[in-house]
């Protein structure tokens, strides 16, 4: 089912608030957050005197739950962030509205879709009207599109609803170093390196085809002589001084064609990519690290390496990310002490193939999730950006559980 909905805030930090709503529908079970709009700025309608101007979105959600259970979500989530039911229309760290579910006409004590006064909010129009998948859905019992409500509202409604793009102050805590993320030109990679830039490193990215970027190295951790490539041309691009490795380069097994190969092949993939590509490039690193006196390395493993988990991919990955979580293990100690090495063995996470994985997964991972939600790319970057930050100085030959506190076994 398509869904819209609407966020809003204007109380405390209120651009931190949305993102991290946001964020936190993106990692619900169930819920898939198609599209969502930017930030926009508007002064309060109605309520007590004097509070502050909203901050306001939109969000498209396709959602297995029904509307009851989506409400009784978007209830949670505001109570989560601090909502106080007070005064009505009153200031709010967090106001989570529906506004369409699909093409549903509810009307219970509790429920009202559409959302009642969908049609006359500016702050909800306009961000709906500029954004494509939204702006041609259409209200059901008033049987105009969004864009049609949009354009009927008067022009001066209109005008003060105003797009707006906070900052986001993040602390230089890696300032001045450099690193290299494998791996990172989508997924898990590309957030780690993107919150590691964010943080002020200097960052050269990799993936395994050619690509016209600056600061990119390419090759196929699977190839012969690959790794040992890599990491001279990353020495040399570092200007002699690499800071920071992360190995997080891992082949797919999970989507698209190789989905499809026997358990023999996927076995040799992950063997070549994800162990051997993960040994040779953190040894011939890790080395020029320790010469030079300082530097910090990160492997990714799996949380259920350890407790096993049924089926083929169990089997896989258990041997393949145990060996690189055992292999991390000696090499902070050969390593050490100039250069730190950790692990982080991430739980579920919603990559690729979390974003279209079934409902029977998606009621799994919040089973067997004690937070109840699927961990986002971020959360890995952000333990990455913790491990590889002077806050980690004494820790070395760790595995950190990034897994919404799962502990099986
Ligand atoms: P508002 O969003 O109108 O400023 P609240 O967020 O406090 O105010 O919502 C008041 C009540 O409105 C909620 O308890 C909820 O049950 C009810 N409600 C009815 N329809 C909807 C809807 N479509 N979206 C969100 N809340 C709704
Ligand atoms: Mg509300």
């Amino acid at each position: 089912m398509l869904v819209a909905i609407a966020l809003g805030s204007n109380l405390g930090d209120r651009a931190a608030t949305l993102r991290a709503a946001k964020r936190r529908l993106r990692a619900e079970p169930g819920v898939l957050l198609v599209v969502d709009s930017e930030l926009y700025e508007t002064a309060p309608v109605g309520g007590p005197a004097g509070q502050g101007a909203y901050l306001n979105a939109v969000a498209l959600l396709e959602t297995l739950l029904s509307a009851d259970d989506l409400l009784a979500l978007l209830h949670r989530i505001e109570h989560q962030f601090g909502r106080v039911r007070s005064a009505q229309d009153g200031p709010r760290t967090l106001d989570l509205d529906l506004l369409l579910y699909g093409d549903a006409v509810i009307q219970t004590p509790t429920l009202t879709v559409p959302h009642p006064r969908l049609h006359e909010r500016a702050f909800v129009l306009v961000p709906l009207a500029e954004m494509g998948d939204a702006k041609e859905l259409r209200h059901p019992t008033l049987n105009k599109t969004m864009q049609e409500l949009h354009d009927a509202l008067p022009i001066e409604e209109r005008r003060e609803v105003r797009k707006v793009f906070p900052k986001i102050e993040a602390p230089p805590t890696l300032a001045g170093l450099t690193a290299f993320v494998t791996g990172s030109t989508a997924g898990i990679g590309a957030d780690i390196a993107k919150t590691f830039e964010d943080h002020g490193a200097t960052v050269i990215r990799h993936g395994r085809f050619p690509r016209d970027q600056q600061r990119y190295l390419y090759g196929n951790l699977a190839d012969a002589g690959v790794a040992e490539r890599l990491a001279t041309e990353a020495w040399d691009a570092a200007g002699g001084s690499l800071d920071i490795l992360v190995c997080n380069a891992g082949a797919d097994t999970l989507t698209g064609d190789a989905a499809k190969w026997s358990f023999e092949r996927k076995l040799q993939e992950l063997l070549a990519v994800d162990l051997v590509g993960t040994m040779l490039l953190s040894r011939s690193i890790g080395s020029m690290m320790k010469a030079r006196g300082r530097g910090c390395i990160l492997t990714i493993g799996w949380d259920q390496a350890e407790t096993g988990m049924d089926g083929d991919s169990g089997q896989l990955f258990a041997a393949v990310k145990g060996a690189v979580m055992c292999f991390t293990r000696s090499l902070a100690l050969s390593l050490a002490p100039e250069v730190r090495v950790n692990c982080i063995a991430p739980g579920w996470i919603r990559t690729a193939w979390g974003e279209t994985a079934s409902p029977l997964w998606q009621e799994r991972v919040r089973r067997e999730t004690p937070l109840g939600v699927w961990g986002l790319p971020e959360d890995i970057a952000a333990a990455a950006l913790m491990l590889a930050s002077p806050a980690a100085s004494f820790l070395t030959g760790q595995t950190l559980r990034v897994n919404g506190g799962a502990v099986r076994g």
